[in-house]
């Protein structure tokens, strides 16, 4: 099967900026969920407790039992609030708050112009209400920007929105609240040194999906996939590879077969339009588990980056890195 490389040094090299314009390490919570953006759940909470991270984010319960030695809070964002000291829940909807466990930690989630999930600025009295009735916990309120990595100022009104949401929650009362709104873009866009956290993805990673106008800060990417050769064959002018036959030799050549497939989570979509980092096209379909090159390494690696693949499959490099399977074997170095 195909392999993953975790550089480590990359990785620390990427929280030491974020942790430069935070002023605190104890001010990121590292988003592991789907998989650490395909890095590996477990590998990378271990790389962030090493580093000295404390907080963590991750989509459900069984993603927080499998890290949570590792971290002093987890706040869980898709999950039915339970009691557990160590974890918080983002509360989504009135709904949420209802099916919560008496004694939970919460976090509430306020739509601040994003319109996915939270709710909405005039349910925000009633919330705050509910939340105190039900005997939830309030560790913090949160919001989600739309455009942060986009060209646009819509990250301010949003910003100025949640603001006046944090002033109505203190004149409210409440007390000890943490309030937190930005990712991985808000954070290389704007000051964070008066933020009480980040949620921080991609950045972690690598990835610097803001227009070029705002790339201030350079980060590496942290994960490098690799495939194994299976064999070699030498093709006769006009002989063709694969399903379908869908390449035709154009001169004889010396074509192998490496060990990765879209089971592995390289799309078949990646056909044709792909070259992997050696500037090698992909000769033919992709299959389940092999892809064909003109090549005789035994080690190839398809990409240390992956955002020109992003690119030209008009998709960003969350979707690529996400997609890679877990059962892919993760070599930390
Ligand atoms: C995934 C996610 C993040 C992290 O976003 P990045 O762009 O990867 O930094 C932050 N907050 C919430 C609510 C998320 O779902």
């Amino acid at each position: 099967m195909a392999f993953i490389k975790i550089n480590r040094d990359n990785f620390f090299y990427n929280l030491n900026k974020f942790s430069e314009k935070l002023g605190s390490k104890d001010k990121i919570a590292i988003v592991l969920k789907d998989n650490a953006y395909g890095h590996g759940l477990e590998i990378m909470a271990e790389l962030s407790y090493n580093f000295g991270l404390t907080q963590a984010v991750v989509r459900d319960i069984n993603e927080a039992r499998i890290i949570d030695r590792y971290f002093k809070n987890i706040l869980i964002l898709g999950d039915r609030a339970v009691v557990n000291s160590k974890y918080s829940f983002a509360l989504n909807s009135l709904d949420d708050i209802r099916k919560a466990q008496r004694g939970s930690i919460v976090e509430l989630k306020v739509d601040t112009g994003m319109h996915r999930n939270g709710i909405s600025l005039d349910e925000l009295d009633i919330a705050l209400k509910l939340i105190e009735d039900r005997g939830l916990t309030l560790k913090g309120v949160m919001s989600h920007n739309r455009s942060a990595d986009e060209l646009s100022s819509e990250l301010f009104w949003q910003n100025k929105i949640f603001n006046q949401v944090k002033e109505r929650v203190k004149s409210l009362g409440f007390k000890n609240i943490r309030f937190h709104s930005y990712n991985s873009a808000s954070a290389l866009r704007l000051n964070c040194k008066n933020q009480d956290l980040i949620r921080l993805g991609i950045g972690a990673y690598g990835y610097n999906e803001l227009p070029e106008i705002y790339n201030k800060i350079e980060l590496k990417p942290v994960l490098s996939l690799w495939a194994n050769r299976v064999s070699t064959r030498r093709l006769k002018k006009a002989q063709r590879v694969g399903y379908g036959g869908e390449y035709t030799a154009p001169r004889d050549m010396v074509v192998s077969t490496y060990n990765l497939g879209y089971g592995d989570g390289w799309l078949r979509s990646n056909s044709f339009k792909v070259y992997i980092e050696k500037n090698l096209p992909i000769l033919g379909r992709v299959s389940m588990d092999y892809i064909s090159l003109e090549a005789t390494e035994d080690e190839i690696l398809i990409f240390n980056s992956v955002s020109r693949i992003a690119k030209e499959m008009n998709t960003i490099s969350y979707e690529i890195l996400t997609q890679l399977s877990s059962s892919i074997e993760r070599i930390v170095i």
